[in-house]
């Protein structure tokens, strides 16, 4: 399964003859056989019709040289948005499941994250994820580092010379965490101040920075209050997490009781914004789902990391129903699986284990992996605010995709074109969806 990532291409013009696959608005789903899809200094200039191909060229002045024809086994499709990853659990993804989340905070994560004060081993390990994700298809993430400024701004500059599109966020803490790996209010917003200038002076478009509470028990009223001023002063995103686990809701409501739900707790210190992302969000009640669509707030689906630490099952049809902005994240590594293929097949699972529970009593339509691939592209593109910039084929949107390839020698799955038995091209894109390999070349 020979995958190439085709992202963020400036370079000279060039002309793909073949099936793209997308979603748009109207259509979770739509595959289109026998286009051209034309892409200049990096962004899409026309998707006709193959037999239009001579027009096109001629109307845009391009040589028949520039056009390349996919296989009939071949498509493009955008690029996979990861809308919530932590960098630096990287170097423990695939271990450390035991615990629930809680307890996994101290036994594994801030231990590790502890860690990235050392600019050499964040640089090693910051190099490692960035190209993992990257190899998985994943063009844009949006990150998670550590307390720590200066290895949050090396996350950032690798990202930058690979060429990933990524929102990085230097991670918040003044409480209820161990004394390695806590910082004051004060540092910690005067370090962010910090790091939102030297992300500025990159200048580097397909990086920002975002602001990154770790969650309301691990940050004070007056640290989210300052960060929920720096966001609105810098005009910044804002990502964090909301109701993952039973008992961080306990903890919070306990830590906040003068909050009516956990939402309160984030919206009261002004970080529930049209720019703010939530990771999880599995056990909101109606009103807080009205109250992200009342702010324009967005949710990270995570559904890897909810089976694996055992938080729960997110409802992804009434999220979706809700018309809340929604999208999908690994959560590496309480999701042990870097790529988003991964967290494709994990919330089609996780739909249908919310329509099992349903059962008999009520309907309930899980959602099928048409809608997942948009929540994997468009959705994602949406959640973070990019989607005129990418997340489909749309004409004007940057060019960032991937290029397919379905029959290859070690390919994990079988087509069948015999008289007995003939996959469709839908056939065959499902089967690349559920089986074809997380890794790319
Ligand atoms: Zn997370």
């Amino acid at each position: 399964m020979a995958e190439k990532i085709i992202s963020n291409d400036n370079g000279d013009t060039v002309v793909f003859c073949g099936t793209l696959v997308h979603s748009t608005n109207a259509s979770p789903m739509i595959i289109l056989q026998d286009q051209v899809i034309g892409v200049q200094k990096g962004k899409i200039i026309f998707v006709q019709p193959k037999e239009d191909l001579q027009r096109v060229l001629d109307q845009h002045g391009l040589p028949k040289g520039c056009v390349k024809c996919l296989t009939k086994y071949q498509f493009l499709m955008p690029g996979l948005i990861d809308t919530h990853i932590h960098a630096p659990q990287y170097v423990y993804t695939g271990t450390a499941l035991d615990l629930p989340l809680l307890d996994w905070l101290n036994r594994y994560t801030f231990p590790t994250e502890a860690k990235f004060s050392d600019l050499e081993f964040a640089t090693y390990a910051y190099n490692k994820v960035v190209r993992r994700t990257l190899r998985c298809g994943t063009t844009t993430a949006s990150y998670f580092a550590t307390i720590h400024k200066e290895s949050s701004l090396r996350l950032a500059e690798i990202a930058a010379d690979v060429g990933q599109r990524a929102f990085i966020g230097k991670v918040n803490a003044d409480q209820n965490s161990p004394p390695n790996y806590v910082e004051t209010l004060e540092q910690s917003l005067a370090d962010t101040e910090w790091f939102i200038e030297k992300m500025k002076d990159l200048k580097n478009p397909l990086i920002a920075p975002i602001i990154t509470p770790r969650f309301a028990i691990s940050c004070s009223r007056e640290l989210m209050t300052g960060l929920g001023e720096l966001a609105k002063k810098h005009n910044l995103r804002v990502q964090s997490h909301i109701s993952e686990n039973r008992d961080e809701v306990k903890t919070v409501l306990e830590l906040y009781p003068d909050c009516k739900n956990y939402t309160d707790v984030y919206d009261k210190c002004g970080l529930m914004t049209d720019k703010t992302l939530m990771a999880h969000c599995i056990y909101l009640d109606d009103e807080e789902i009205q109250t992200f669509k009342d702010r324009g707030s967005a949710m990270s689906h995570c559904a890897c990391s909810n089976f694996s630490l055992r938080s729960g099952v997110m409802d992804c049809r009434k999220m979706k129903e809700s018309g809340v902005k929604l999208g999908l994240g690994t959560d590496v590594s309480g999701g042990y699986n870097p790529s988003m293929f991964g967290a494709i097949r994990d919330t089609i699972t996780a739909s249908n284990v919310q329509s099992i529970q349903h059962q008999p009593d009520r309907p309930y339509k899980h959602l099928d992996f048409r809608e997942v691939f948009q929540l994997a592209t468009l959705g994602g593109s949406k959640v973070l605010g990019i989607d005129s910039i990418v997340g489909n084929f749309e004409v004007g949107k940057e060019f960032d995709a991937l290029l397919v390839t379905m029959d290859t020698e070690d390919s994990p799955f079988d087509i069948f074109q015999t008289d007995a038995y003939r996959d469709s091209l839908e056939d065959m894109i499902q089967k690349f969806l559920f089986l074809g390999k997380i890794i790319l070349n």
